[in-house]
């Protein structure tokens, strides 16, 4: 049953800790069935990952960009514009992941979905249907991969099934405290310090079209939010200039707040919208949202619809 040709375990471009370390333990599992499977990722691992896999003592997957005639297994995306780049012409076997779908293939290929926080979740659970062994430095990256996509635990994309995962996980990982290991390992992202205010508000930015007016919204997560505060005005005067330069009707950088859970929202432009979408009132140009974490659902959705009224 040995398949000789080699099978590349691949995440998202631009990856992150899940799609990382999901590539790892989906390849360790598959060797163990006997599989020619090699971890593989499409670009630079960000310095949380870094962090995880010095942590554990385990190596990063092989750098892949072209997919070009090779046999693939996509984990935690499903779309082809988040591949690494000629997958129209590699084979792909089998996906698993946690997003929406936006796939077609000509083939009967094994596709496993579900709506958990996680891709790294629905790998341990690959681990128990098969009754394969996991190792511990298997199960602590797992359990990173599950912290990091989850903000530990504080997402509104978190499940009774992640947090269920993550504590048999840290058993097998031997780490006692799940949330203080979760900071540790957002810490290791916390990127403010050393870095200008303009590679901040940019290193997770989306652009918006709301009723034919043109929105920007960058995220930050934060452990600390005195490094936000103490750089507010900085910050301000940066979106203040790109709203300028680029049209903004209105642009906003979260700075997300992962020990209380809640975002300071920073914004330049229209910032009426942000009063009615959040019904708090916006102050020199900020305002903190108690409880706001994801821009997917807790501020795409409500700004949306206040710039429809
Ligand atoms: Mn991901
Ligand atoms: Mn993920």
């Amino acid at each position: 049953m040995e398949n000789n040709e080699k099978i590349y375990i691949i995440g998202h471009k631009s990856p992150d800790t899940d799609s990382i370390c999901s590539a790892i333990a989906y390849a360790h599992f598959l060797c163990e069935l006997g599989e020619n499977a090699l971890a593989s990722r499409s670009g630079d691992m960000n310095p949380e990952t870094e962090f995880v896999l010095n942590y554990f003592n385990v190596s990063p997957p092989e750098l892949l960009t072209d997919a070009g005639g090779k046999k693939l297994i996509l984990v935690d995306h499903n779309e082809a514009a988040q591949s690494p780049d000629n997958i129209e012409n590699a084979e792909i076997l089998e996906v698993i992941d946690h997003h929406k779908i936006a796939f077609k293939h000509a083939e009967p290929i094994y596709f496993r979905t579900e709506p958990v926080g996680c891709t790294a979740t629905i790998i341990a659970w690959e681990y128990a249907d098969y009754d394969i062994e996991m190792p511990s430095e298997i199960a602590g990256i797992l359990l990173s991969a599950i912290l990091s996509d989850t903000v530990v635990f504080k997402s509104p994309t978190t499940t009774e099934d992640d947090v269920k995962t993550a504590e048999m996980l840290a058993g097998i990982a031997n780490i006692e405290d799940i949330e203080k290991f979760g900071i540790e390992i957002k810490k290791a992202k916390s990127i403010l310090s050393g870095i200008d205010a303009e590679s901040i508000i940019y290193s997770d930015f989306k652009d918006f079209d709301f009723s034919g007016k043109k929105v920007g919204i960058g995220q930050v997560e934060v452990v600390d939010m005195k490094e936000v505060y103490e750089r507010k005005n900085e910050l301000i005067n940066k979106l203040n200039e790109i709203k300028g330069g680029k049209n903004y009707n209105l642009i906003l950088l979260m700075a997300t707040d992962i020990m209380s859970g809640g975002s300071e929202l920073l914004c330049s432009g229209e910032t009426e919208y942000i009063a009615k979408a959040f019904g708090k009132e916006v102050k020199n140009n900020s305002v903190y949202i108690e409880g706001m974490m994801s821009r997917k659902k807790d501020v795409v959705p409500a700004l949306e619809k206040a710039f429809k009224k």
